[in-house]
Order: structure tokens, then sequence, then C-alpha cells
């Protein structure tokens, strides 16, 4: 197996230039995550037959009936159940009181049999529900979205090994390596500084020996924030917002946006985009993830990886003799 940059190595030495100005190599999340699942099925059929029958289990919870949750929990019912993962949709209305969810929830984090529980959000409630103590009260070994105080706070202390790290910034973290670039003494810039992106991605960057800038919708002069990136992550959510001529030539560029923007010559009527200007930021970048296929797949393949770690740290404890 190579990695792109491995293969754009051997491309040259046959001749094929890849002219960086004229097209940035493509990394592709369909490809990387079909890759992740492809192991974590291995994974899970030698737990299956090294503790007979054992199989990790996830539950998602969701309250009340959201059109776009229910298709992402689709996806993740579904990559699970290909990976051999035992999942389940607990869905509960969206008349369920905070205490009601809270009581669900401690019924999951009591039950050995699970080992990884996440709560669909945005919640879809009537009544007011504090999401911070919802996504508090998931016991911090099954919470493998990543999102409790105990794992953003071993994830900013550097305590990646003794964490879950959230699926979008870890996905992320997975298509710079498979670029083949250091990320060690490299310079990162993240756009966005969200519980779920950008926050956890700077500490990530950070814990593999970045020197990282966090940019906001506070941060003045963004472009020249931007063209002093080396690796450049983007979770702002505004459409097309990073130009190409901000990017630093040779530069590797991730993009988290989901945008949907009009487009009459689609059926739909629209199409989604990222938050970079792709078509100028390709001229520019050495590496670029496309939207759609690029970080969106990463996102559950990640989510199915801490499931299955949460799985076997679950064994390492539980077996006989520990
Ligand atoms: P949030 O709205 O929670 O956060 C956006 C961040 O971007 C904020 O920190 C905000 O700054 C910053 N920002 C907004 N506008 C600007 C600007 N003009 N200049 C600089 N910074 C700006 O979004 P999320 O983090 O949840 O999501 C970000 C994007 O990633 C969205 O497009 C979302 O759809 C996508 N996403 C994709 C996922 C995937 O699986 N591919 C998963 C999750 C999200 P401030 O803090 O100052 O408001």
């Amino acid at each position: 197996m190579f990695s792109l940059a491995s293969l754009s190595l051997r491309l040259r030495a046959f001749g094929y230039r890849g002219d960086r100005r004229t097209m940035a190599t493509v990394i592709s999340g369909n490809k990387t995550s079909k890759l992740v699942r492809q192991r974590l099925t291995k994974e899970v059929e030698q737990m299956k037959t090294q503790f007979l029958g054992f199989r990790p289990s996830l539950v998602v919870l969701q309250v009340g009936d959201r059109d776009d949750s229910n298709l992402y929990i689709s996806h993740k019912l579904k990559a699970a159940a290909e990976i051999g993962i035992d999942a389940k949709h607990v869905r509960l209305p969206n008349t369920a009181t905070q205490d009601e969810v809270l009581r669900s929830i401690i019924s999951v984090n009591e039950n050995p049999s699970v080992h990884g529980l996440i709560v669909q959000l945005p919640l879809d409630s009537v009544n007011h529900i504090d999401n911070e103590l919802i996504t508090n009260a998931v016991a911090p070994e099954k919470d493998v979205d990543g999102l409790s105080c105990i794992n953003a706070g071993k994830l900013s202390r550097g305590d990646l090994g003794d964490c879950f790290i959230p699926c979008t910034p870890n996905g992320c973290m997975e298509l710079i390596r498979q670029t083949g670039v250091s990320v060690a003494g490299k310079h990162a810039v993240v756009i966005g500084r969200s519980k779920i992106v950008g926050a956890p991605m700077h500490d990530l960057l950070l814990w593999n020996h970045a020197t990282v800038t966090t940019c906001h919708s506070k941060t003045p002069d963004l472009p020249v924030q931007v063209s002093r990136a080396d690796i450049l992550v983007v979770g702002a959510g505004r459409a097309e917002m990073v130009k190409g001529e901000w990017v630093k030539e040779g530069a590797v560029v991730i993009d988290c946006g989901i945008n949907h923007v009009p487009d009459e010559t689609k059926p739909s009527g629209k199409r989604v985009v990222g938050d970079v200007h792709y078509a100028s930021a390709n001229q520019r970048a050495g590496y670029i993830t496309p939207v759609p296929g690029g970080v969106g797949p990463m996102t559950v393949a990640m989510l199915m990886e801490n499931t299955v770690q949460s799985a076997q740290r679950f064994l390492l404890k539980n077996q006989p003799g520990r």
C-alpha cells in the first residue's frame, strides 16, 4: 500500500511531473475511510473468534425526528453493520424531558454489554434540554464521540492514548497522515474553534508537534494567517470562504465544511460545497480534500474506530486474571 506522497514520488520517477501549479493531489476520504472500515472488520472478526462471539456494541440515542439526524444515523448504523459492530438506535419522542434523556443515558452507561454511546445532536425536543449536561452525562469510557469535558480535557493535555478523540478531527488527522507529510515542526492553521471540530483539531495538531494558530470570527487578516499555513484545516461553516490565493503553495488543505448552495443545474436545486474555494485552492495546494468525499466519510469511519477501541479497552480491563 502506497501513501499519496510515495505514490506521487513514484509517478514522478516514471516521468509524470504532476505540475503543482495546475493541480493538487486529491486526498480521498472515500478511499481512506474504506481502508479504515476494512481494517476494523478484520479486528472485529478476530475479537469474535478470540472471545467467543464477543462484538463491540454501540448505542445511538436520538431525541425527536430531524430529517438530517435520521440520515446521519442511518449512515452510522449501516457502517456499523458492515463492520460487525452491534449498533442499536434508541429514539425518544420530541416530548422527552431532560430527566428522561438523562435516565436513558444512565441506563446505557450502566449496561456492561454496551461499549459506545453517542447522543445525536442537535436534540429535537419541545422541552428545554441543556446540551452540556447531556454530553457530560455520557460515561467518559463510552463517550466515543469524545465530546465530554473529561475526554476534551485529556486531549487538551496531550493524553491521546487515554481518551476518545472527536471523530471529525480524528478523521482529518488520518487524511493528513495519508499525504505522508510530517506534522511535527510544521505551522498548522485551524479556522474554527467549535467543541466538535476546531478546538479538538487544534489540540490534536499541537500534540502531534505542529505549531498551531487557531482562527475564528474575530481574527483579523484571515488571508495573512492562512498564507502561513503548511497545514490548513477549515471548519467555519462558510461556503467557499477560503480563496485559493490565500493558500501557501504546496500546503495540505483539509476542508471540513458542508454547505448547501443553490444550483439550478441539479435536480434538487442545490449542491454541497466546502469552506474552501476548491477550484482556486486546488491550483496552489500540494494536497487537498474534496467536498463531498473528503472529511465527511472519515467522520463515520472514526466513530467506528472509537467504538472498536472502546471494546478493546473493555476486554483488556475484564480479561480473566487481570
Ligand atoms: P460552528 O458554527 O460550531 O463553528 C464555526 C467556527 O467557525 C466558529 O468557531 C466560528 O468562530 C468560526 N467562523 C465562522 N465564521 C468565520 C469567519 N468568517 N472567519 C473565521 N472564522 C469563522 O460549526 P462546526 O464547527 O460545528 O462546523 C464547521 C463546519 O464543519 C460546518 O460546515 C459543518 O457542517 C462542518 N462539519 C462537518 C462534519 C463532517 O463530518 N464533515 C462534522 C461536523 C461539522 P466563532 O467561534 O468566533 O463564532
